[in-house]
């Protein structure tokens, strides 16, 4: 190396900034240590193969609880302990949706999750199609009364679409509807319907509503825009039955100087009652434990308490985040920033970032408004994600809402929720489909590495990190 070279690149060396300087060697030693880390994956592994799905209420829940604290213990993690919740248990039954005209054959469909059933003979009733919430006004009462709605609204994003699925059932049910269909809430199928919550409004009779494949949806919608009567017999057992008991689970790496100061990082251990629930969320909870357990293994010892959840009942009903920060009462204000990974496993880009969300997340309108971290403290968070540059995952933008943490947002906590690429996420969510062949060996190591990194240092910097406006 030539003499100017040398000064320039000692120049250079000195102007990266103190927060890449400082914790570039512990980022180095996590980011090798998760690439090449096989624990994460074969947990993943055995939760999606010998555990299944796990939806709130079901054994199968209790069963991966118990693991996911098992394996706390073993990865060395201190403090494992389980924080009750009392959880919604809706239960799916026997199911089914057939097309009786023009043609009969049977849908693909999948009930939405805390959707009532029909009457045991089911329900049948013309079909009246619209692709959103105005066209269904316009119908009116006269149109939609006795009938069942299909919104076939094309999915233009998770936030967007996902109204019909939330509120389809009761805006319908006003107008006299009988039932609904709700084409998946999904870019892409292969005749793969796609589950997911509903919420009644109480001023609307219950309804039942399902999902629909997109092709089936496209097909019934062309047959209506032609004129051509559609027929569809609804068949669903599904209902709710009394509270079930579950819980979060957690465990920690003692802060070595400031043991009461606190970073939380996780995903939830539910899923629905199909598929695996690999990437929705066993891919978090296990990359978030993994995450933990290389932090211990490399002696790293962090001045504050990084402390690992799995919350429950994330997807029908969100009970686990909220027993959470009721089991943390006055200590939230010693909750440094809280993590979550629950967008799925593939190639991580970096952190969603947002302060103080306001509930009603699946209002019928209202995407959840959030505080945002000023620009100082945004521009601080860029030179930390500049640690993840190993693997492409420095991105650090406004909107860090996930559902577990809100309720500690809510409280003044600072939000993450790790982003990835999403390009095949919504394909596989809440589906049948969602099973471990579809987790990458390397974007889930990737996302180990981030969520390392991330947690390290904000439990690491002597400053605690707060927003500075
Ligand atoms: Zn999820």
């Amino acid at each position: 190396m030539g003499r100017v070279t040398r000064l320039l690149s000692l120049f250079l060396a000195a102007s990266v900034c103190a927060a890449q300087t400082q914790y570039q060697d512990a980022a180095a030693r996590l980011i090798g240590a998760a690439l090449t880390d096989e624990d994460g994956l074969a947990r993943l592994e055995y939760l999606c193969d010998r555990i299944g799905n796990r939806v709130s209420g079901s054994p199968q829940l209790e069963k991966a609880i118990a693991f996911t604290a098992e394996e706390m213990r073993r990865a060395g993690l201190e403090n494992v302990r389980l924080i009750p919740a009392k959880v919604p248990h809706w239960v799916r039954g026997k199911e089914s949706a057939t097309l009786l005209t023009p043609l009969k054959r049977p849908l693909h469909m999948l009930g939405l999750g805390n959707s009532v059933g029909t009457a045991p003979e089911g329900i049948t009733a013309d079909v009246v199609a619209v692709s959103n919430f105005d066209e269904l006004a316009k119908s009116g009462r006269a149109k939609v009364a006795g009938k069942i709605v299909l919104y076939n609204a094309v999915f233009e994003s998770y936030g967007k679409t996902v109204a019909y699925r939330v509120s389809g059932a009761s805006t319908a049910a006003k107008l006299g509807a009988v039932a609904v269909l709700v084409r998946s809430i999904t870019p892409t199928s292969l005749r793969s319907p796609h589950t997911g919550v509903l919420a009644y409004d109480e001023a609307a009779p219950k309804i039942p509503a399902a999902a629909v494949s997109l092709e089936d949806a496209d097909s019934i919608a062309r047959l209506t825009a032609r004129g051509v009567p559609v027929k569809v017999h609804l068949a669903m057992e599904a209902r709710m039955l009394t509270d079930a008991d579950s819980n979060d689970v957690i465990g920690e790496i003692r802060g070595r100087d400031k043991p009461g100061e606190i970073v939380v990082l996780g995903g939830h251990i539910d899923s629905w009652d199909v598929g695996q629930g690999a990437h929705d969320d066993g891919a978090g909870v296990m990359a978030a434990l993994e995450a933990v357990a290389l932090i211990q293994k490399l002696n790293l010892h962090p001045r504050r308490t990084i402390r690992v959840v799995a919350w429950t009942n994330e997807e029908n009903g969100g009970a686990g985040g909220k027993a959470y920060r009721e089991w943390v009462g006055a200590g939230v204000k010693d909750h440094v920033a809280a993590i979550e990974m629950d967008g799925g496993a593939e190639k991580p880009v970096g952190f969603g970032v947002g302060l103080g969300v306001r509930t009603d997340r699946f209002g019928p309108q209202a995407p959840p408004a959030m505080a945002s971290i000023s620009d100082a403290g945004l521009r601080r968070l860029v030179e930390i994600g500049k640690l993840l540059d190993g693997i492409q995952a420095t991105s650090m933008e406004r909107g860090g809402e996930e559902a577990d943490i809100e309720p500690l947002m809510e409280a003044g906590v600072i939000g993450f929720g790790l982003r990835t690429e999403s390009e095949h996420y919504f394909d596989w969510h809440h589906t049948d489909a969602d099973t471990f062949d579809k987790i990458d060996r390397h974007d889930f190591r990737e996302c180990v590495a981030a969520l390392a990194v991330l947690s390290y240092v904000l439990a690491e910097m002597p400053e605690r990190f707060g927003d500075v406006r």
